[in-house]
């Protein structure tokens, strides 16, 4: 299940074979605690299967993936009193899917980090083009196709009949 490279920190982990603060596990996924946190309590939920981009995982892989964060984010949430639980993808830096989660408090770097690019995302002269109407049907229609894209206009005058 896990023929992963043997240069990658996080398969030697998941194989037992370099230590790690293990604080949570399932069938294809397993929990460590970050060695450079951006909080007390900084999680990585790690695929066990070498795997470096998340979306390439199997259905089973990302479910129990996923399952996993949601249940030691709940964890978390209780241990750390926190705010919220921050969570993100990762597998570029080091290539083996992991997911961040990051307790987070009011006010601290992370929050203030996103505040900041939430303020770039609604307020920036360059986005403003991605923000028109025009550009999310553009969108839509690449994510899922031309034949099936429907924006609430064309919905509108959709000739459809609902069930009374
Ligand atoms: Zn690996």
């Amino acid at each position: 299940m896990t023929a992963g490279t043997p240069a990658c920190v996080f398969c030697e982990i998941v194989a037992g074979r370099a230590q790690a603060h293990r604080v949570g596990e399932n069938d294809r996924a397993l929990a460590i605690l970050d060695i450079f946190p951006y909080s007390h309590g900084h999680t990585l939920i790690l695929s066990k299967r070498h795997v470096p981009l998340w979306y390439d995982l199997t259905e089973k892989e990302a479910g129990d993936l996923f399952a996993l964060a949601h249940r030691v984010a709940r964890r978390l949430s209780r241990a750390f009193d926190s705010e919220f639980v921050w969570l993100m993808a990762r597998g570029r830096r080091i290539p083996h899917t992991h997911i961040f989660l990051v307790p987070t408090q009011h006010g601290d770097v992370l929050d203030r980090f996103f505040n900041g690019l939430q303020n770039v995302q609604e307020t920036s002269e360059e986005l403003s083009p991605l923000r028109a109407l025009a550009s999310r049907e553009e969108a839509a229609r690449r994510i899922i196709g031309p034949a099936r894209t429907r924006s609430s206009r064309q919905r509108s005058g959709s000739r459809r009949t609902r069930k009374p």
